[in-house]
């Protein structure tokens, strides 16, 4: 079987399994769920506290479903042609919301540039939510988060900095690496979707971090010289 299917094949399948397992699982863990409330409800109080680990660890595994099926999903059509601000701004009524819960500020630089990129939107979407909600997380109530998009040389580069406590350097190494986190409530599979939707758009990832002063991670994709020829003439 394997010969016979070239790697976007064998990708779509892997999508497909995925989606069945994923509600496979989540069923049970849905049922099991509805019950932990129901015997709350008729249990004392001083299960209270088992109550809320076992619905915490469910509630983690449900997360872990849901990355994993994101990391598994493989889209290589429905890319459209588009400019990476736009998307960036379309998105920051969603960011600052999630900022202004927890009392921090969004600072946008969204430097408008013609350039297009062939690039699905949904997917870049949920790449620019993770690393922002990232550097969130890194934070305490008074940072701040910058977004900024930029031209630069024949890249089109979106950064974002964040004023949290930073990364140390045994941990940059393992950044990427499924299920590496730091967090109690987290999946560690963040990265490694942002990673792999990066790298499905010939983008890549780099990161910047100091500790105690924050961290920058910048998201850069080449754009087609044919494509914005027009543009990149009217620009000279
Ligand atoms: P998760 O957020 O679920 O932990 P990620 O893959 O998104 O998983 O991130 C992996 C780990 O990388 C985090 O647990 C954290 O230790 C570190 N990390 C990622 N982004 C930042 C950031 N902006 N500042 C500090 N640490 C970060
Ligand atoms: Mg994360």
């Amino acid at each position: 079987l394997r010969s016979e299917l070239d790697n976007v094949e064998r990708l779509t399948l892997v999508g497909q399994m995925a989606a069945g397992i994923t509600h496979e699982i989540r069923n049970p863990m849905a049922v099991v769920r509805g019950f932990l409330q129901l015997m709350r409800e008729k249990s004392p109080g001083e299960l209270d506290s088992y109550y809320q680990i076992v619905m915490d660890e469910l509630d983690r595994a449900n997360a872990i479903i849901n990355d994993f099926l994101s990391l598994a999903q493989t889209r290589v059509s429905d890319k459209e042609m588009v400019q990476l601000h736009l998307i960036v701004e379309e998105l920051s009524p969603l960011i600052w919301a999630d900022a202004n819960l927890r009392g921090q500020s969004i600072e946008l630089r969204l430097n408008p540039s013609l350039l297009l990129l062939m690039l699905n939107v949904r997917e870049i979407k949920q790449l620019v939510l993770n690393l922002a909600r990232n550097g969130m997380e890194a934070m305490d109530p008074k940072g701040v988060l910058t977004l900024e998009t930029r031209v630069n040389e024949d890249r089109v580069e979106l950064m974002i900095k964040d004023t949290g406590g930073g990364i140390s350097t045994s941990q940059i190494e393992n950044l990427f690496v499924p299920f590496f986190t730091t967090k109690n409530h987290g999946t560690g599979l963040g990265l490694s979707l942002c990673l792999s939707i990066a790298e499905r758009h010939n983008g890549k990832i780099a990161v910047e971090s100091q500790e105690g002063v924050g961290t920058v991670f910048t998201v850069s994709f080449p754009f087609e010289k044919e494509e914005n020829a027009a543009t990149t003439r009217l620009l000279k």
